[in-house]
């Protein structure tokens, strides 16, 4: 059977590293707040090309802390409106819901699944403070006319780059460092994930840096001072350690991940089956592989009669779900048609081309029941 994420196998690549390190962590009696920290968010930091980074508890709290710490500053306030696309997993809306403010849902490119910049200037209103720009499926989300648009009409513009680890926009700089702050998960199947829960916020403002460490820390930047009413959201020193060996593994990885896309892109020729628009190789990380198909479930079931395990990124759109009955009348056509017709193919650095090739001719032989 091909996984659609081999964990294990992800791990065992680097074993001796992670067991080495994971050691240290053990033998050294620091488990919180040392050393392994302060060196991974010093590394990641530079490999994003942000100035500051900010461990914490996981991808959530990184994009909970940032606009809670806007709201500390005084930038935004709850009631406040965040353009954001209705395409995403449900951590980036209920970030903003979770501190008070109004997710407006924009509708992504179906070519692209990244939001349509051309349509974004109409939602914006003089409640609108942010631009939540998700790094959907490994891809790079920026333009240059969200760029201006933020710009123009004083957005901060907020990075969700919890599955683009080390991709690049066109001119070079990394996702995590084109905006005023990203969030970052390390989640387990990240393209950079630890052995738990991980996250971080990337920036390049040292009060937004400063009130985030603080308030990922009780609200204390002195201990037992408390200046925010904060929570306990701290990365642990051995997730740290692991995510440091992996750091530095991740462009191979990346690359890994880029070999398995191409034999996708070359082999498959089902004319059931398309892909999103196909982007330059170093702006795009391939966290996930999505095809599209009208019968995506047929093709699923079909699939895994062939040995080979999909996921679907996601089932429910984030509007249709229960939590936000508000929204559920809501209609958004293309971010629905993404929905029902995505089908995530394996992907991963250590699958092997042999394994690409036998879900390329897979795919390549599936046909309708009904015809
Ligand atoms: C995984 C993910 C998150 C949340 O990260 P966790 O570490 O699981 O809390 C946020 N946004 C997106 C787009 C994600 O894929």
């Amino acid at each position: 059977m091909i996984k659609f994420l081999d964990l294990q196998r992800i791990t065992q690549k680097y074993g001796e590293e992670i067991h080495e390190a994971i050691t240290r962590v053990v033998d050294s009696g620091y488990y919180l707040q040392g050393a392994e920290n302060k060196r991974f968010e010093t590394d990641y930091a530079a490999y994003i090309g942000s100035r500051y980074c900010v461990g914490c508890g996981n991808g959530l709290d990184a994009l909970i802390w940032i606009y809670r710490a806007y709201i500390e500053m005084g930038v935004m306030q709850p009631g406040d409106e965040v353009i954001v696309p209705a395409n995403t997993f449900i951590a980036s809306i209920l970030a903003l819901t979770e501190n008070g403010l109004v997710p407006v849902l924009a509708e992504p490119r179906y070519d692209t699944l990244e939001l349509d910049d051309s349509k974004l200037e109409a939602l914006i209103t003089p409640k609108t403070r942010s631009i939540l720009l998700v790094h959907l499926y490994g891809r790079c989300a920026y333009t240059e006319e969200i760029g201006r648009l933020c710009q123009e009409h004083n957005l901060k513009l907020v990075e969700d780059n919890a599955q683009s680890h080390g991709c690049r926009y066109t001119d070079g700089r990394r996702t995590g460092s084109l905006g005023d702050a990203a969030g970052h998960s390390f989640y387990p199947g990240k393209n950079l994930g630890a052995l738990g829960d991980a996250g971080a916020v990337t920036c390049n403002d040292k009060e937004l840096a400063d009130t985030i460490r603080a308030l990922a820390n009780y609200g204390s930047q002195q201990k037992y001072i408390f200046k925010y009413t904060g929570r306990n959201s701290r990365m642990d020193e051995t997730q740290a350690a692991v995510l440091e060996v992996k750091l530095h593994h991740l462009d191979e990885d990346n690359d890994a991940r880029r070999a398995i896309a191409r034999i996708y892109y070359e082999g498959i020729s089902n004319p059931l089956v398309t892909f999103p628009d196909y982007l330059k190789d170093e702006q795009n990380v391939y966290h996930i592989f999505p095809v599209f198909c009208e019968h995506r479930d047929e093709l699923q079931e079909y699939l895994k009669e062939q040995g080979i395990q999909t996921l679907i990124h996601y089932p429910i759109p984030p509007h249709k779900q229960e939590c936000y009955s508000q929204w559920n009348s809501l209609s958004l056509p293309v971010t629905e048609k993404i929905h029902r017709q995505e089908l995530s193919l394996p992907i991963s650095p250590v699958m092997t081309p042999d394994e690409a090739r036998e879900v390329v001719k897979a795919l390549n032989t599936f046909k309708l029941k009904s015809n």
